[in-house]
């Protein structure tokens, strides 16, 4: 079989050695000669999966018990109504930034819950600069950020100082890079970017936000009853889980989050000073808010593109076709993708350049 590189923004690319592990799980786990799915979450052998999954995530975050870590369905989107609904009172609102798609999805769904303002927003540009400069109210319930901006490509390279609990969506950029992750009140990434397959959610809260909304809640919307059930208060997506701790664990046993964030800067340095230098692409957004996860180019020229495609083809390019709201290109750099495929790509892109500019 040959190798295909795999550039795709979501699900994503995920170690080897993981999905060997994981599907090897499908048919016998931990030697019990039983499927992982076909076995109760309340056996050991499974409790053993969900309280490594959680802790690994309070190691790699380098947090102590002042955190809980649970995992959920319904995706990074259910977060979007869930943190309003556990963290916004009926009298106060909450402040949010609009980087992008994903952040105005927040915000929408917040808007349903309750009271909202909207600090600052990027939509003017087509969401390809993060902004800055704004102020943080200190009356706000929460301030809420989205870290990596998967669609369009910018990142938060570093956090606003927050007088207030600050929440924050990792999707696409979780142990991607070193974050102080004390300075957040609640972080939360859907699996399937930089973690696991789609179908779970990691949510991490420090203890003292909880019970705060007065709202009445929906048990299954409740963060305080999740907890309470060590993340299995309904059966938990113990497929999704299991792989997610497998991937967390190939993250801390080869190093952590120091060793895959140079990796990340040298794919990134790679592939954008590629981008800079070649006359065939050009990059979309403003330098100093490039993500090291979600790269997006443009051709210079609209003919550039089919011949584009057809190298990308030939060489086993998968998943670099840009965004419909973008167009061009976007390579996706999660921390699975070894620096190799970057090297084939921009390998591509110079090998192009010569035949066509
Ligand atoms: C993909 C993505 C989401 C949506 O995740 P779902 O699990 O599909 O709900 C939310 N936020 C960010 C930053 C994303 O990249």
């Amino acid at each position: 079989m040959s190798v295909i590189h795999n550039f795709s923004a979501g699900p994503g690319i995920l170690p080897k050695e993981v999905l060997k592990q994981a599907s090897e799980a499908c048919i016998n786990f931990d030697n019990m000669n039983l499927s992982l799915l076909e076995i109760s979450h309340r056996s050991k052998n499974y409790v053993n999966v969900m309280d490594e999954a959680r802790q690994l995530v309070k190691d790699l975050f380098e947090v102590g018990d002042e955190y809980e870590v649970i995992y959920l369905g319904g995706g990074a989107s259910l977060q979007f109504g869930m943190v309003p609904m556990n963290l916004l009172s009926e009298a106060g609102y909450a402040a949010y930034v609009n980087t992008g798609v994903w952040a105005s999805k927040a915000i929408k769904e917040a808007k349903i819950v309750g009271n909202t303002k909207v600090l600052a927003s990027s939509e003017d540009k087509k969401f390809t600069y993060v902004p800055k400069g704004y102020e943080i109210p200190s009356d706000a319930d929460y301030f809420h950020i989205t870290s990596n901006n998967t669609i369009y490509g910018t990142q938060m390279k570093s956090f606003p100082k927050s007088p207030v609990p600050m929440v924050c969506d990792m999707s696409s950029d979780l142990f991607s890079r070193r974050v102080n992750a004390k300075d957040f009140a609640l972080i939360y990434a859907g699996a399937q970017k930089n973690m696991g397959p789609a179908g779970s959610t990691m949510v991490m809260i420090r203890k003292d936000m909880l019970g705060k909304s007065g709202r009445k809640m929906l048990s299954m919307l409740d963060y305080s009853v999740h907890i309470k059930g060590e993340s299995m208060y309904n059966t938990p997506p113990v497929f999704p889980v299991y792989v997610s701790m497998l991937t967390l664990r190939w993250l801390k046993q080869n190093g952590g989050v120091d060793w895959i964030e140079k990796i990340n800067q040298q794919k990134a340095d790679l592939l954008y000073n590629e981008i800079d230098r070649n006359s065939c692409f050009v990059g979309t957004v403003e330098k100093e808010d490039r993500s090291h996860m979600n790269v997006c180019f443009l051709p210079t020229k609209a003919e550039y593109e089919a011949e584009f495609d057809k190298i990308a083809k030939e060489r086993n390019l998968s998943g670099i076709k840009g965004h419909r709201d973008v167009g061009g290109y976007r390579a996706s750099l999660y921390n699975a993708l070894p620096l190799e495929s970057v090297q084939v790509l921009v390998d591509a892109m110079k090998d192009f350049e010569k035949k066509f500019a």
